[in-house]
């Protein structure tokens, strides 16, 4: 195989970005835009030894799993990469690839695996479930402003006011921006030169209460006139917080690292299954509050509290699932590396009227070690919601020697989860449950839940 070879196959898998994996004499291509059961003609633009990228040239056979793109841009834009495959087969596929990781890195035998592995829990309406959407502002050619979507992994901006899986108020706020940004001749943020003002601005909505947030992103100090863009804003039904945030750094990061109010509260407020939160303007909070409701659920279901456990969070994050499980225990310890993150968990708590719960800055794999150096505590639960990159192995290692009852571990990498949950299961855990939950439809991330029970004294390891 090489360079500009023309070939026909067809597509039998789907890789880690989406795009469809075709096969032709065991030499492995990745076809763009390809999807799983099409036969395709492609044209090779990139040979390695053993695998390819292809540009797909014709479409001969539709596959049966083929769907009518919802969104115009879907193809350009980085966003959605499945979303021309049925909503069906993209839970399929998800489903499949938390139990391949299991097997192939967790080293589970395949029939037990079956055993232990719940159904996916896919959303009845996979669209409009986004709370949050952050709109780059650039310039067309005409130096006329534009906002809408990097082109997958370019910086170039699509133009785009509408997105089929956010919320439908996102475009009415960015033709307001846009207006107001032309008629006041407002600079434009150019990355090449770091030049120019308005950079991106950020959308919440929530999901129990209709509040809106939205907050301007700027390489400067302020918006000329933006009590003209505020008189216009507050007009829509639930706007509750407008801010600006400052962020003069040459950076792909978007917000500054504080914001200031400039109209109304300095928070949304939102509710999952009867908790409340304050979400501000930087604090991390889940995108899909139906299906973070569904995940909440599940993991408190796993932890299966009775008010009288001890349970650990860590990865708290704004302590949304501490708030959770500290309904249903004696006493929640949580722990967060962002600062900001812990002061928005406190105020949750206390929000809640929740006294059951102390919240610790730090790494995970630094202050359970030390407190259980301190205290020799002996949490009946701990659950873990670790970024990608999976738990830390000391944060394991103190884990096993802890012993919990139970562990539940929340995961949006089955490659990390399936690597840490061969650690626990080696040493003296059981996989009881895995359930995955599709937090994401339409794109390629997975998040699971998994629930581990403590092996009695003298029962075999069980990976198979
Ligand atoms: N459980 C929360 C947040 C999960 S996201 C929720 O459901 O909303 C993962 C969190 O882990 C992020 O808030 C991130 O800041 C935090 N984090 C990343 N590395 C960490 C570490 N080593 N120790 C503790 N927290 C960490």
């Amino acid at each position: 195989m090489k360079k500009n070879d023309c070939i026909t196959t067809e597509i039998v898998d789907i890789g880690i970005a989406g795009e469809g994996i075709g096969k032709v004499d065991g030499y492995t291509l990745f076809i763009k835009d390809a999807v799983v059961g099409d036969v395709v003609e492609a044209k090779i633009m990139k040979a390695n030894k053993g695998y390819g990228y292809a540009k797909l040239t014709k479409l001969i056979t539709p596959s049966p799993y083929r769907v009518d793109e919802k969104c115009s841009v879907a193809r350009q834009c980085g966003g959605c990469q499945l979303q021309a495959l049925s909503y069906e087969k993209q839970l399929d596929f998800k489903s499949n690839k938390v139990r391949n990781n299991l097997i192939r890195l967790g080293g589970f035998d395949p029939t037990f695996v079956d055993t232990i592995f719940q159904p996916i829990l896919g959303m009845d309406d996979p669209w409009a479930y986004r709370n949050k959407a952050q709109f780059p502002f650039g310039l067309d050619k005409d130096n006329s402003a534009i906002t809408g979507f990097y082109a997958g992994r370019t910086h170039s901006i699509i133009p785009n006011t509408t997105c089929d899986i956010g919320n439908p108020i996102n475009e009415r706020i960015l033709e307001i921006i846009l207006d107001f940004v032309k008629s006041e001749k407002i600079g434009i943020y150019n990355e090449k030169i770091q030049k120019g003002l308005l950079r991106h601005v950020l959308i919440r909505t929530s999901h129990a209460t209709d509040d809106i947030m939205v907050c301007l992103i700027i390489n400067g100090v302020k918006i000329p006139k933006i009590e003209k863009l505020i008189h216009i804003l507050k007009t829509l039904p639930g706007m509750a917080s407008i801010s600006i945030s400052v962020n003069k750094k040459n950076t792909n990061v978007i917000m500054g690292d504080h914001y200031e109010v400039v109209w109304g509260m300095p928070y949304i407020a939102d509710a999952i299954e009867g908790v409340s939160y304050h979400i501000s303007p930087l604090s991390f909070y889940q995108v899909n509050p139906v299906q973070t409701a569904v995940l909440y659920k599940k993991a408190l279901e796993y932890a299966n509290l009775n008010s009288q456990e001890v349970v650990w969070d860590l990865y708290c994050g704004i302590g949304t699932i501490s708030l959770f499980l500290a309904q249903k225990a004696k006493q929640v310890y949580g722990v967060e590396i962002v600062p900001q993150a812990i002061e928005d968990a406190k105020k949750n708590a206390e929000l809640n009227n929740m006294d059951n719960i102390e919240f610790f800055v730090g790494k995970a794999e630094d202050i359970l070690p030390e407190q259980y150096k301190k205290t020799k505590c002996k949490p009946e639960v701990i659950v873990v919601d670790p970024p990608r990159k999976g738990c830390d192995e000391t944060l394991l290692q103190t884990m096993l020697e802890m012993s919990p009852e139970r562990i539940v571990y929340v995961s949006c990498d089955p490659a990390t989860l399936a690597r840490d949950l061969k650690i626990l299961c080696e040493s003296k855990y059981n996989l009881a449950e895995v359930t995955p939950v599709d937090m994401f439809p339409m794109t390629v991330h997975i998040e699971s839940v998994a629930y581990l029970t403590l092996r009695s004294n003298g029962e075999s390891g069980v990976l198979s």
